[in-house]
């Protein structure tokens, strides 16, 4: 039986802890990936129903909002 004195033991199960929680993060970190906002393709838009203000593609004439589900037109003017 392999003798450790009570501070080794501690030492070596902070270390696995610690390396649990490390590998976990760097997994979780490149599993979930972050959406990131271009503001060249976005635009936000005010319901005029109920005042939330979200983000919609600037492409689409028209945009539903996410918490009312009204269709509100873009605000944003095409160049002609
Ligand atoms: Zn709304």
């Amino acid at each position: 039986m392999i003798k450790v004195d009570i501070s080794t033991a501690f030492v070596v199960y902070l270390c696995l802890s610690l390396g649990v929680v490390l590998f976990a993060w760097i997994f979780f970190e490149y599993k979930v990936k972050v959406k990131r906002v271009n503001p060249e393709q976005k635009k936000t838009c005010r319901c005029p129903i109920c005042a939330y203000v979200y983000i919609y593609d600037s492409e689409e004439d028209f945009s539903r909002c996410p918490r009312c589900s009204s269709i509100n037109k873009s605000e944003g003017k095409k160049r002609e």
